[in-house]
């Protein structure tokens, strides 16, 4: 009974294996790290380990929260059941602070507090890229109808509400994070991925003065050092908490 099956699917960070039942499958963590659309590439030895902990109490807060989401339940500590979903090709981003590819393709500066969450969406493809999609474009390719789209745009912004102030009580600033969405068996809308610093910018709030200290997935992208501890550390903070 739910032995390890098939391997369906691997991705950068993460196994996807069949399930005794239909409509589950068994998501295992790897330790790997990418950046820049896999032209950096890494092995940490405990990271696979440390999103999959994180990204489960994270997802049992949302669960709590009343967000329809695929997490079943953690399976062993670097691996979890889920509902099967079928993945939707896009990488829904929303910023609360100005970072990354943002200021790499405006003129905002770094850290700029944005007065209202921005909503990036990105193409998951590849061979493309990963780029910024229009929704007249999302709408062109029939990638989904315009309610779905509202939907997902509206659940990302309600997630926000509640990560942001997750986050905040263990001294974290959310700058950003990105979300993937699927559809079930009965066609219902889940939030799908994992949520973790892998995906989400997280900085500490425990700093004297205003330099930025990133416990996130950009001590690996600009070669800060340190990733096992930063995650480490925003794992243990939010077993504390708890
Ligand atoms: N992100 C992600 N996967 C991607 C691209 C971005 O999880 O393929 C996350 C990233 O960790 C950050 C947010 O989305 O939390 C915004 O990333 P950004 O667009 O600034 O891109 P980057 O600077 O990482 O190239």
């Amino acid at each position: 009974m739910n032995n390890k099956c098939d391997l369906i699917y691997e991705g950068k960070a993460k196994k996807i294996f069949s399930h005794d039942d239909e409509d589950k499958v068994i998501i295992e963590f790897k330790d790997d790290a990418t950046a820049f659309n896999a032209l950096k590439k890494a092995k940490f030895e405990g990271k696979g380990r440390l999103n999959c902990l994180i990204s489960t109490r994270i997802f049992e807060l949302l669960m709590k929260n009343n967000i329809p989401n695929h997490f079943i339940r953690l399976k062993n500590e670097n691996t979890i059941i889920a509902k099967k979903i079928k993945v939707i090709p896009l990488e829904i981003v929303l910023r609360n602070t100005a970072y990354g590819s943002l200021c790499k393709q405006t003129t905002i500066k770094p850290g700029t507090l944005l007065a209202k969450p921005l909503i990036d969406i990105y193409l998951k493809n590849d061979e493309l890229n990963d780029p910024l999609i229009t929704r007249d474009r999302i709408e062109l390719m029939n990638i989904l109808e315009s309610r779905d789209l509202d939907f997902i745009i509206d659940l990302t912004l309600k997630i926000n509400i509640i990560l942001k102030k997750f986050f905040k009580n263990i001294q974290l600033q959310l700058v950003d994070f990105k979300l993937e969405f699927g559809y079930d068996l009965n066609s219902k809308i889940l939030l799908g991925d994992e949520i973790s610093p892998d995906n989400c910018r997280l900085w500490d709030l425990n700093q004297k003065d205003d330099i930025i200290v990133s416990l996130d997935k950009d001590r690996f992208r600009n070669d800060l050092g340190g990733l096992i501890e930063a995650y480490s550390e925003i794992n243990r903070r939010i077993n504390d908490f708890i």
